[in-house]
């Protein structure tokens, strides 16, 4: 192996710079040279390349989002984009690709390795860390901090007020963010799409909580188990408190990487680059049990990922 590429995909993720450039030092100090394919897929069917040196990825392990930009890309999922992707890689002399991204992206860098035969080891990187496989996926814990970060503030007004707020977190399918940040907030209720709830129930604890004398309340529900607006209606209704939503959206997918992303980009990145050397392919970097490990790119979807529910249970003592 002489030549690797390098590409990011996907919903960006804190913690991809890190990763990119641990990939790109490591693969350079082991004597490899490395191509960063700019905008992910649709980067790579249009040859949209540039040589990394040591220097290339100076100055970002700070930074969030991804230097080498990312897209998602139609084409890529058709055969003539899968055919094209592969014929880009073998003119440009590229003999493995590791890709930075999520589950969508690992089943495109298994579909390009069966149509091109190139080698491909997956880094997960998606703030819902919703990936089987792996009990971490890079920019996560950034995506708490700021989740946490921005319930505290709202606390504050919330308190002042003595209002009740409900914030909407990411979260489309799963409620990992959810859930570890209600904890993290102390929020009064935690709404997952996992679990049923009723919103009825919901407002008759907030109402013991008022009782004892609460001066406010706050309820954190995941995208994809209600909308902040739809719940804040509700509340107000039943309770006749002022009620008001907030939708934390794309903020918490930016953001200077915690140090736990910091360490895992530089873990995963160094990791990946290995697993090439060594003649693997089709792996992804995991996390499992507190240490390091490869598992086959298919787990991401063969294994789907678990939500510890004890964290709401907790929550439910915890913020009575
Ligand atoms: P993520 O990697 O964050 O899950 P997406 O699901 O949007 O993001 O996937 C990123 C890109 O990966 C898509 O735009 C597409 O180009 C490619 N991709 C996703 N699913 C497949 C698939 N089943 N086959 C081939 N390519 C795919």
């Amino acid at each position: 192996m002489k030549r690797i590429g390098v590409l990011t995909s996907g919903g960006d993720a804190s913690g991809m710079n890190p990763a990119l450039r641990a990939v790109v030092r490591t693969a350079i100090v082991n004597g490899l040279e490395v191509i960063g394919i700019e905008r992910g897929y649709e980067g790579l069917l249009n040859g949209w390349l540039r040589p990394m040196e040591l220097s290339s990825v100076g100055g970002i392990i700070n930074r969030g989002g991804t230097i080498l930009r990312t897209a998602r890309s139609e084409r890529f999922k058709t055969e003539e984009g899968l055919q094209q992707a592969s014929r880009i890689l073998h003119d440009n002399h590229i003999d493995g690709l590791i890709v930075i991204g999520g589950d969508g992206s690992f089943r495109g860098a298994h579909r390009l390795q069966e149509v091109s035969g190139v080698p491909v080891i997956g880094i997960p990187a998606t703030i819902d860390n919703d990936i089987g496989g792996t009990e971490y996926t890079l920019g996560y814990d950034t995506a708490l901090q700021v989740a946490m970060d921005a319930i505290d503030k709202i606390r504050d007004t919330a308190d002042s007020f003595e209002r009740i707020f409900v914030i909407e977190v990411m979260g489309r399918s799963r409620g990992f963010i959810a859930a570890a940040v209600g904890l993290a907030g102390g929020a009064e209720a935690v709404l997952i799409p996992e679990v049923p709830f009723d919103l009825v129930q919901v407002c008759e604890k907030l109402k013991k909580g008022i009782a004892r004398g609460k001066r406010s309340a706050i309820i954190v529900t995941a995208e994809g188990a209600a909308s902040a607006h739809d719940v804040a209606t509700f509340v107000e209704m039943y309770l006749r408190e002022e009620t008001r939503a907030t939708v934390l959206g794309y903020t918490q997918r930016g953001g200077s990487p915690t140090a736990t992303d910091r360490i895992m980009g530089a873990r995963f990145g160094a990791l990946a680059v290995e697993l090439l050397l060594r003649g693997q392919s089709r792996m992804m970097t995991a996390w499992q049990r507190g240490e390091l490990v490869s598992v086959p790119l298919s787990a991401t979807w063969e294994q789907p990922r678990e939500l510890d529910t004890s964290l709401l249970k907790l929550n439910e003592v915890l913020a009575s």
